[in-house]
Parts: C-alpha cells; sequence; structure tokens
C-alpha cells in the first residue's frame, strides 16, 4: 500500500519546507501520532508543481500536538476545537530559534494540523457532521481520488506515499474521479471543484464521474446558500483559465440552476482578468471582503447585464454591498461611455469618483478609453491647494459653500485654466470676494 515517493518529495519540497516538516516529523514520532502530509500538495508535489500550502492530517489530538510543539519551537497557535483543528503560525523567530538561515518569506507562514476525521451528511447540501476517526477514513471524505493521497511523514515513513484509493493512476491518466456515487449529492461545491481541476490541469471528468452530474446534483446545488455559490465563482476568478471554466460550468447546466441571468454573463471579458495592472496607474483596494482579482472577476463577468439582472444575482449570491455597487457602477459607465466622448475632465473625474476605482479599472481593460486612464493616473489624485481650512481661515462660515468652491478650484486645475498656485489664489479670490 505504501510507495516510496520519498526522492520527489524531496526535490520537491528542499529548503526551510522540507526543514519545517522534518521536525513536525520528529515531534510527531515523539508523541507516537502519526502525521501526513494531504491534499492539494501531494497531487501537486507529483505533477511537479509549485507547492504553497501545506495540509496536515494527524492520528491523534491536533490541538495537543500544536501546543506541544508550539512551547518547544514558539511561533502561535490557534485551535478551533469544533472542527477538531489547529493552526501553528511562525515568524521570523522561530527560523532563528530552528537555525534555519534563509530569508523569512514575506508572509507569516501557517501550518494547518488536523484531527484525522470523517465527516458524514444529515441531509443532501447541508454542512458535514465531523467525527474523529482513523487516517483512511479521512481520505475517504474527500473529493477525488487525486486528492485523496497523503505522504506520511513520522518515523521511518518520512515521504512514503499512502494511497488507498489509486489516486496515482488517475493522476497518470489525468482523470478526475469521484470516491462515491453520492458525492455530488453529499456536497454539489464538489462539481465546480471539479471543473477547476479539470481545466486547470488539462484533465477529464471521467465519464461515471460526470454522469453524476445530473438532475439530482443540480437540485440539490439550486438549495446551497448564496455566499457557498459566489466562494466557488471567487474561487474561479483567482484561476488563469476562469472563463474555460465558466463556460463548463454553463454546458454542464450550473448556471441555469443558481440563476437563469447568469447565462447572458460574459466569460470570454473575464480574459482581461490575466492583464497585469498597469503600475502607474496605481493600487486598488478591492471593496470588502474579496481580493482585487476575485472583485475584477465579478465585474467584468457582470459587464455587459442590465442593473436588474445584475441586482437578481448578486441577492442570489449574497453579494457583499460594496461588490454590488462596484459592479452596477462599472455596467453603467460602460453602457454610457460613448456618450461621454466630448466630455471635458473635470466631467470625466466628477462622474468617476462616484464609482470605486476598481469598477473604473475594469472598464478601461474592456475599452481603453484614453479618459478612463488619465483619470485613474491622474485626475483622480489632483486636488487644489485649498482646503477647508484655507477657507475657515478666511472668515468663511463652513458649510455647503465649501464644497461648491472646492469644487470650482479642482474642475479648474483638471480642465487646465489654472496651473500655479498663485493662479489658484486669484481665482479663489474672485470667487469668494
Ligand atoms: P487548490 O490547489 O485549489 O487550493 P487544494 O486541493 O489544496 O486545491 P483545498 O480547497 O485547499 O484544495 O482543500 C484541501 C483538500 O481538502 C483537498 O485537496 C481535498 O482533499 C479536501 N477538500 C476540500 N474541499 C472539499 C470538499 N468540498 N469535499 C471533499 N473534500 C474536500
Amino acid at each position: 500500500m505504501e510507495r516510496d515517493y520519498s526522492d520527489l518529495f524531496v526535490i520537491a519540497l528542499g529548503g526551510w519546507r522540507l526543514e519545517l516538516l522534518r521536525l513536525l516529523a520528529y515531534q510527531s514520532s515523539m508523541l507516537r501520532m502519526p502525521l501526513y502530509l494531504v491534499g492539494g500538495v501531494v497531487r501537486d508535489v507529483l505533477l511537479g508543481r509549485t507547492v504553497n500550502d501545506f495540509d496536515l492530517v494527524l492520528e491523534g489530538d491536533s490541538a495537543v500536538f500544536a501546543e506541544y510543539i508550539m512551547k518547544k519551537y514558539g511561533g502561535k497557535i490557534m485551535v478551533h476545537a469544533k472542527f477538531r483543528t489547529a493552526t501553528w503560525v511562525i515568524n521570523e523567530s522561530t527560523f532563528n530559534r530552528l537555525n534555519i538561515f534563509t530569508d523569512f518569506p514575506d508572509s507569516p507562514l501557517s501550518f494547518d494540523l488536523v484531527s484525522a476525521r470523517s465527516e458524514s451528511y444529515a441531509q443532501p447540501g447541508a454542512l458535514p457532521t465531523v467525527k474523529r476517526s482513523t487516517f483512511k477514513d479521512d481520505l475517504r471524505r474527500r473529493d477525488f481520488t487525486i486528492n485523496a493521497m497523503a505522504f506520511r511523514l513520522d518515523g521511518d515513513h518520512f515521504g512514503k506515499l499512502f494511497d488507498p484509493l489509486d489516486g496515482h493512476i488517475d493522476l497518470e491518466h489525468k482523470l478526475i474521479r469521484v470516491l462515491h456515487t453520492k458525492s455530488f449529492v453529499d456536497d454539489p461545491t464538489r462539481i465546480f471543484r471539479a471543473i477547476r481541476y479539470a481545466e486547470r490541469y488539462g484533465f477529464a471528468i471521467e465519464p461515471a464521474t460526470l454522469s453524476l452530474i445530473n438532475d439530482e446534483a443540480r437540485g440539490v446545488l439550486a438549495q446551497l446558500s448564496g455566499e457557498r455559490l459566489r466562494h466557488e465563482f471567487d474561487l474561479i476568478f483567482e484561476e488563469a483559465n476562469a472563463s474555460t471554466m465558466l463556460e463548463q460550468s454553463k454546458e454542464l447546466g450550473l448556471l441555469d440552476t443558481i440563476h437563469p441571468a447568469l447565462l447572458a454573463a460574459e466569460s470570454q471579458s473575464l480574459i482581461a482578468l490575466l492583464a497585469e495592472p498597469e503600475k502607474e496607474l496605481g493600487d486598488f483596494f478591492a471593496p470588502g471582503i474579496l481580493s482585487s482579482k476575485q472583485t475584477l472577476g465579478w465585474i467584468l463577468y457582470l459587464l455587459n447585464l442590465s442593473a436588474n439582472n445584475i441586482d437578481t444575482i448578486a441577492k442570489r449570491l449574497a453579494f457583499p454591498t460594496l461588490l454590488t455597487k462596484a459592479v452596477r457602477g462599472a455596467a453603467a459607465l460602460n453602457a454610457d461611455l460613448a456618450s461621454f466622448s466630448d466630455w471635458k475632465p473635470s466631467q470625466w473625474t466628477f462622474r468617476l469618483d462616484e464609482i470605486p476605482t476598481l469598477a473604473v479599472y475594469a472598464v478601461y481593460l474592456m475599452k481603453r478609453e484614453s479618459a478612463l486612464r488619465d483619470y485613474l493616473s491622474e485626475w483622480r489624485n489632483l486636488k487644489p491647494y485649498t482646503t477647508g481650512y484655507t477657507l475657515q481661515q478666511r472668515g468663511l462660515e463652513p458649510g455647503p459653500l465649501y464644497a461648491h468652491i472646492l469644487r470650482q478650484l479642482r474642475a479648474a486645475w483638471l480642465d487646465g485654466e489654472i496651473k500655479t498656485e498663485e493662479e489658484e489664489a486669484m481665482m479663489l479670490k474672485g470667487l469668494i470676494g
């Protein structure tokens, strides 16, 4: 059952990653708690891809193990008793303590430790009920054979592949295969996961698995909460092949099931997601809990939809308010753009100030309108020297007049009517007498 891939394993994880894993392995041997590296990392090591996340499963109490590690090596732990998980977060001082002479990565490193568990579903589509169990059961709760492999780490087993469900054979044949026939009914988000892996790696969904994407599974999908469904799209927008993944979701009837308004969404425009943000246009912060890429993905995907359809989708998929605002703002701008062609910079600026910058950037990616570029790189940051404080100093009573004066001064700068601080002072004198 155990196959030895330790050479490949050592090559793929060489350096400080390997050192940290060896250390965890040593401690797990001491505590007699078998430790495994599981899931995506195993698949990616076997595919020769870069690995960033580590999921570790322990046959034992993860909280006890994490506490032990922290006491000995420092860092912090977070324990989630309900899910039987613990996270060990390490910082630069842990590296020093362990004599790892490598620059510490840019962001803190974390290792997720989970006690081996099995899952059952009280009803289709419900969140699973978790129970402590053996490691073999832990693999059986997973989505696909290629994600149900593990490298054992403790003792003499270091680097040995543990693959009771023959995931490596499906990996060789480039196949995505579920572990049992109720898999998609238990958790229909796995259908999106299948599509993501298939498109990301150029694999096929194995025919029997494909036939399980049927009306029964779609029926359960239709019942899932907006947050759970939206999260699947969020993950797609992080992928290089986002547009083909959404096409495939459409062909398999998933979009129609979630909401027919999604059928009009434009997956081709997502190719613009691949465009690197143009540095001189500045940094754009995503509004709310989504990453910039995810927000941009939603905006581009829904750009051509009517306001009504956007609102319906936003409601079904529980969009955060600011995401809805960004998508609505971008769609309206995109639709009206042609009618702004003879506008002055100040008109553009005051219009564009009303919507999130990321929405302006999305429309720029699609239309390459130079005024949008000028707005992002210059106009949005252009402000007069005069401030509310200046006006107060000049004895003006605070009130709506302040905004009016500052807006006129800003417009004059934007439209090139004033070019120096002195010219601004002259204009201000004219405005307030
Ligand atoms: P990615 O490269 O997309 O991050 P991953 O395989 O690391 O892929 P995660 O979402 O981080 O995916 O999940 C880690 C592991 O947990 C998976 O490899 C799989 O074994 C298991 N898993 C995650 N989600 C599910 C699910 N919905 N059903 C069953 N198993 C799951």
